[in-house]
């Protein structure tokens, strides 16, 4: 069933990413337990304000200075990342020419399938990880996520994550990988455990890396090197909470809701 969001809804834009979700969920691309995921990330995002903040900016160019300076990046893709962003997977992996890889949580053969339609429409060449591709193991790690693709993440120096589970993040980390999440909770295991960590929402963190990094991509390696070298992820991490404390005690302070960005009301 569609639901009809009506245009000048105060939530129209939120609203029409968890119809995106459902329909996606419906197609057998989201596995149910991400509808809840999303449910979580809303709630940062909410706190946050619903736009891309000063120090997911500075993230987002220390994430493309890493992709673009790894010998083998790999995007890894989950249900939710390829419902809500898959054409800025594709458009980021080829520039900065990563593999994209279907990892997830929920393993069915039928929702890795789904998931590679996803992107091969959006415009992907090759999805690695999918089916018996994924024949190579992560040690450590109990979930299905353990799976991966030995042309792949197996063998990758740098893994962007986009909605990721912490233990797998650690996993990752051990193995000597530099792991970029983007999460919209600041205090995740995911965002403390990464060395880069984006905290947007895909939606706008997607695209915003992709263009990133298609502007960066002629700069010398000097140049990015020193993006990396001046990025620290704690005190971004530091930062992001900063701003949601602060935004909460102003909006506490003035004691009503009236001055709250792009329609926040309850109504839903
Ligand atoms: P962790 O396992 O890292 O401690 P968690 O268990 O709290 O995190 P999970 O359910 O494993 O959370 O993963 C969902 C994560 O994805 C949440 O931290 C949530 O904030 C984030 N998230 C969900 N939807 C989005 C989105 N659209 N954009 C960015 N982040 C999102
Ligand atoms: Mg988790």
């Amino acid at each position: 069933m569609k639901v009809e969001i009506p245009k000048g809804h105060p939530r129209a834009e939120s609203l029409r990413i968890r119809e995106k979700l459902i329909e996606a969920f419906e197609a057998g691309v989201v596995a149910r337990a991400g509808l809840i995921a999303h449910g979580r990330g809303e709630a940062f995002d909410y706190l946050l304000g619903e736009k891309t903040v000063q120090p997911a900016f500075e993230a987002v160019k220390a994430a493309a200075a890493l992709l673009l300076t790894a010998e083998k990046p790999v995007i890894s893709v989950n249900g939710n990342t390829a419902a809500l962003a898959a054409e800025y997977v594709v458009a980021l992996a080829e520039a900065v020419n990563a593999e994209i890889e279907v990892n997830l949580f929920y393993r069915t053969a039928q929702r890795e399938e789904a998931i590679r339609n996803v992107l091969e429409k959006a415009g992907a060449k090759r999805v690695l990880g999918v089916g018996e591709e994924a024949s190579a193991r992560i040690p450590e790690l109990g979930s299905e996520r353990r799976r991966v693709d030995p042309r792949g993440i197996l063998v990758a120096d740098v893994v962007l994550v986009p909605l990721e589970d912490g233990d797998r993040t650690e996993a990752l980390a051990k193995m000597g990988k530099k792991v970029i999440a983007v999460d919209l909770n600041p205090l995740s295991r995911t965002a403390q455990k990464a060395a880069i960590t984006i905290v947007d929402n895909v939606v706008r963190a997607m695209p915003l890396l992709a263009r990133t990094a298609e502007e960066l991509k002629h700069e010398k390696k000097e140049n990015l090197k020193q993006i990396l070298q001046n990025f620290d992820n704690a005190r971004n991490l530091g930062e992001c909470i900063r701003l949601i404390k602060e935004r909460l005690e102003e909006l506490s302070g003035k004691g009503r809701f009236l001055e709250l960005p792009k329609g926040e009301n309850r109504d839903h």
